[in-house]
């Protein structure tokens, strides 16, 4: 197993962050050093720059397109998860005084949020093992991600999940066939749970048994940003921040990209997105870059980002600095606000991490870090349609007749 995954893929082993010892891709999803995170290491130099780039650009239109770049071989039979639109946006990029801006739509995954794209590398790792179970802690949309790969694979899925998620997205998780778990407490709490209960039952926890994988697969949006713009990185990426994974992920895959020769240098930097409630990075890179603190209750509307101790705090706060980003931390009126502007400017419905986000790249612009003709993609990482409109501006409910629609139109709708 081991020699035609090296076969595929460029993957050396697994580097511990902490001590950096390399190890063999066995089943450890520690360091046996010293018990550090690891993470997968490529042999980038064995590849010539134009071959990987004409493999890419003839592999599917998923994120197994990358295969050379991930640590894990495609499975044999995989649904279409990533090759998700880069969208430009005119009349938001007006709205926000932003010159070229583009929104990476990663609602359109299959089960509608960008979760989809590290568990089908996780997925992938835990067939090679010949796991049968696959688990996770989640705030809602990744519950729906494991749940549907499992379905999808002949898998059982157990997902665990804080007691006071959005109904809707447990519904989903439920409707694929996971076992779904509620947990009273905040996601640190189910996440330390999860953590105990990882060695104990031997399933594929995602997040924790598989996350040197899992946390591979969220590489996959710059690699898709970087080819839609005609291989080459934006300058300024606006990425939400719960976990840290996906942010840390983009400076992996900036340097993967450079180091292949698939694009040129250039300046490209990452911009960490948090809301008010719940703001441990946002917080740390705007009090001068301190160490970051966890946040104990965590009160947000953006539920998926409420992660009080996030896991790559402190990784995300190092990769801000190191490309000379920055962050923002917004209100729970600014999220609903942004949301709005997106959706009756782009069309497109975000859940509230969407808001986040383009409340952020708000923020930053006003503050003059976006140059004139710099590209700015904002990561939209979570479909609208899970967390259900607000009760208000749904409309009058009238009879089934012109009359009573020609008095709704007067009196309300003009
Ligand atoms: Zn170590």
């Amino acid at each position: 197993m081991t020699t035609t995954l090296e076969e595929i893929t460029a993957l050396r082993g697994l580097r511990c962050r902490a001590c950096g010892a390399l190890q063999p891709a066995d089943e450890r999803y520690i360091c046996g050093e010293c018990l550090g995170p690891i993470e997968p290491e490529y042999d980038l130099d064995i590849f010539d720059a134009e071959t990987l780039r004409v493999d890419i650009e003839r592999g599917p239109a998923s994120l197994w397109r990358y295969a050379p770049l991930l640590p894990v071989a495609p499975p044999t039979s995989h649904w279409p998860v990533g090759w998700t639109p880069l969208i430009e946006a005119h009349r938001l990029g007006d709205a926000l005084g932003i010159e070229r801006l583009y929104l990476k739509d990663d609602t359109r995954n299959p089960t509608l949020s960008f979760k989809d794209r590290p568990v089908a590398v996780a997925l992938a790792r835990a067939l090679e093992l010949g796991l049968d179970t696959i688990a996770c802690a989640s705030t809602g949309n990744l519950a729906g991600a494991v749940a549907a790969a499992a379905a999808r694979n002949g898998l059982r899925a157990f997902v665990f999940v804080p007691a006071d998620i959005e109904p809707e997205k447990i519904a989903s998780a439920a409707a694929y066939g996971a076992t779904v778990v509620r947990v009273n407490g905040p996601y640190d709490a189910v996440n330390r749970l999860c953590g105990r209960l990882a060695d104990e039952y031997g399933w594929g926890f995602v997040n924790f048994t598989l996350r040197p994988y899992y946390a591979e697969g969220s590489k996959t949006v710059l690699f898709e940003c970087a080819e839609q713009l005609g291989w080459t990185l934006p300058h300024h990426i606006v990425v939400p921040v719960g976990s840290g994974a996906l942010l840390t992920r983009q400076a992996t895959a900036a340097n993967q990209l450079r180091a292949t020769g698939l694009v040129p240098e250039s300046h490209f930097h990452i911009h960490a997105a948090q809301p008010a409630g719940c703001a441990p990075v946002s917080d740390a890179v705007l009090d001068n870059w301190r160490p970051v603190e966890p946040v104990r209750r965590p009160e947000t509307l953006a539920k998926s980002l409420a992660i009080g101790a996030p896991a790559d705090g402190d990784g995300s706060v190092k990769i801000v600095r190191e490309t000379r980003g920055s962050a923002a931390s917004v209100s729970d009126d600014e999220i609903r606000e942004a949301a709005s502007l997106l959706a009756t400017t782009e069309g497109v419905l975000v859940e509230p991490a969407g808001g986040v986000v383009v409340a952020t790249a708000k923020q930053l612009a006003s503050r003059g870090v976006f140059h004139a003709g710099e590209t700015v993609v904002l990561y939209l990482t979570g479909n609208g349609y899970k967390g259900g409109p607000e009760e208000t501006a749904l409309g009058p409910v009238i009879a089934a007749d012109a009359d009573a629609f020609r008095l709704a139109y007067e009196e309300v709708l003009a």
